[in-house]
């Protein structure tokens, strides 16, 4: 991450509370984190918070992060996530130190439990989900004890090797820790440790049919790894006192510290798996890298930057107050980086043709064009230029606005890099479409300056047509037209009905035709594309929009 500006990063809360560590040498001075992702879904914007997150601290500090998949619930996990996740965080600029998973420590957290048994902190109880709800009592009034409670050791660890050994159903015992049933926190009451799940996992296959819970896996991984800092979202945060009970009952040599942080909420964005996946299964977007998805890959496939996801991952810092973040400075930090990194094109969206009709028949010049207008480095390209180009249609009006400085019936504009033009016909079909315009050419204003220093107000873009590449472009906007659809009750209600536009006849200065899969340009005065990495094929191009060059969605919504 050599980027300058990332390092301007603000500190915040978390940075401070690491320095004080350091500074007391808890740890040995020592920091480990990690990034434990549930393997049943594919990463989102929030999930690049995390990872930059843990990644980034371990980085600053010179420690080490982990990326382990939390796999305790084997029905919904999947080895296509597994592969996905792995891509994602390599993807955005990490690498783990060690890959691990939740499901590498069955064994030792099942000896866990075994001792919590033994000490008497942990029970078999034959209660149903539902009759230990029943019994959790409420916030104002205290839960009543199951009678398994009283249960002895021996028959406590015989049940316990029963339960793994497969001799019951799912759902007819658990394992609970005997903790407090009128605790002030819900969470301390006799929470369950372990579940019966006849199920075939991802990692484990059929070795096992009792699976650990979340708040049983999470701390004790985090100890076996010795994480110092175990860094999660706010929701956690009532679960701290059941994290710090069972590494304190168990007696782990390492007591990572939990420090919870506010999750990521992007406007006009969803950001949970679950409704993710509802989007791909019922066909509101393609796949899950569909470009308008908020996933890693969906963002990747649209043509973000690694480096504008880590950028805004920086600047909206890390608090403890739930925010909704503003889609645009996710933009923005695109923009930026897009601006700094992608050479510039030129790019027929909505093509009208124009004949000059003094240019000579059969004639091809090349003119020079920078690649970046601050960048000598990325260097220079010639651009074909013939008698027939494209131009856009809308930088042509036959009746021209107050402050429309483009082309109109005997206007003169200049033509990027190349002449002037003066419009002198309008050529129509049956319907009074208007099919090309007739225009003259000042031979003299060659390169784009007139010889007589004559000024023109509108420099517009164009395409020679002859040598011109025929591609798809496709505009994407936001998937929803709610700045907050998870809030909504039903988020589908709002989604974004032209979120995507199809152009299937753009035309593109020929340097284009063989774009890279994932190449990303400015296509000036357009916007940034970046060659689709699933259908764009060398010589049939297809580009997706990743972002305007400005921000144009409050002017659009008011018309
Ligand atoms: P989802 O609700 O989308 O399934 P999750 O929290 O269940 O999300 P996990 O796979 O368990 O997803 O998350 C891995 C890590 O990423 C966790 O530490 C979690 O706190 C963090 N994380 C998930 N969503 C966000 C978010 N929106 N902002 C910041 N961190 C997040
Ligand atoms: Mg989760």
């Amino acid at each position: 991450m050599n980027d300058p500006r990332e390092q301007e990063a603000p500190s915040h809360f978390i940075r401070e509370i690491i320095r004080a560590d350091i500074r007391a040498d808890k740890n040995g001075g020592k920091v480990y984190t990690r990034f434990p992702p549930e393997p049943n879904g594919y990463l989102h914007v929030g999930h690049a918070k995390a990872i930059c997150l843990n990644f980034g601290i371990a980085e600053e500090f010179g420690g080490r992060c982990n990326l382990r998949f939390d796999d305790t619930n084997p029905e919904r996990e999947d080895q296509e996530y597994v592969e996905a996740i792995k891509r994602d965080v390599r993807w955005l600029g990490y690498d783990w130190a060690e890959l691990r998973h939740a499901s590498d420590y069955f064994e030792q957290l099942y000896e866990y439990a075994v001792k919590l048994i033994e000490t008497g902190k942990a029970y078999v109880d034959d209660f149903s989900a539902e009759q230990i709800r029943n019994h959790r009592g409420t916030l104002i009034t205290p839960g009543q004890e199951s009678p398994a409670r009283r249960r002895s050791h021996k028959e406590n660890l015989d049940l316990f090797a029963r339960m793994r050994a497969g001799e019951f159903k799912d759902g007819e015992k658990v394992l609970r820790a005997k903790i407090d049933m009128a605790s002030p926190n819900m969470n301390m009451r006799d929470p369950v440790l372990y579940r019966i799940k006849h199920a075939t996992h991802q990692n484990t296959g059929d070795a096992w049919c009792i699976y650990p819970m979340y708040d049983f896996t999470q701390c004790l991984s985090d100890a076996i790894e010795g994480v110092t800092h175990s860094l999660c979202t706010l929701e956690f945060e009532d679960h701290r006192p059941l994290y710090d009970w069972v590494l304190d009952e168990v007696a782990t040599p390492c007591h990572p510290q939990q420090i919870e942080f506010a999750r990521l909420n992007l406007s006009y964005t969803i950001t949970s798996k679950r409704k993710l996946n509802q989007l791909v299964q019922e066909g509101h977007t393609t796949s899950w890298d569909d470009p308008r998805m908020p996933t890693i890959s969906g963002m990747r496939r649209r043509g973000y930057p690694p480096a504008a996801l880590r950028d805004f991952c920086n600047r909206i810092g890390i608090t403890k107050n739930d925010s909704l973040i503003d889609f645009e400075v996710l933009e923005n930090s695109v923009r930026e980086e897009l601006n700094q990194s992608s050479e510039r094109r030129l790019a027929v969206l909505d093509p009208l043709r124009v004949v000059i009709e003094n240019y000579p028949d059969g004639q091809t010049e090349r003119f020079p064009a920078l690649n970046h207008p601050f960048r000598d480095e990325f260097g220079s390209r010639q651009i074909p230029f013939s008698k027939v180009i494209y131009i856009e249609r809308d930088d042509f009006m036959e009746e021209p606005a107050k402050k429309f400085f483009r082309l109109a019936p005997g206007r003169e504009v200049r033509l990027r890099f190349a002449y002037y033009i003066t419009c002198s016909e309008i050529i129509r079909d049956a319907q009074g479409e208007i099919v090309e315009l007739r225009c003259s050419y000042d031979p003299q204003s060659r390169g784009g300056t007139s010889a007589d220093g004559r000024k023109v107000k509108g420099t517009i873009h164009w395409v020679s047509a002859e040598h011109s590449a025929a591609a798809e472009i496709r505009l994407y906007d936001r998937l929803f037209l709610s700045a907050n659809p998870a809030a909504e009750k039903n988020f589908l209600d709002h989604l974004n009905p032209e979120s995507l536009r199809v152009l299937s006849d753009c035309k593109l200065e020929p340097s284009l035709l063989d774009a890279e899969s994932g190449a990303r340009f400015q296509f000036e005065r357009q916007g940034y594309f970046a060659a689709d990495s699933g259908d764009s094929k060398p010589g049939a191009p297809v580009f997706n929009r990743i972002v305007t060059l400005r921000d144009t969605w409050a002017k659009v919504r008011q018309k």
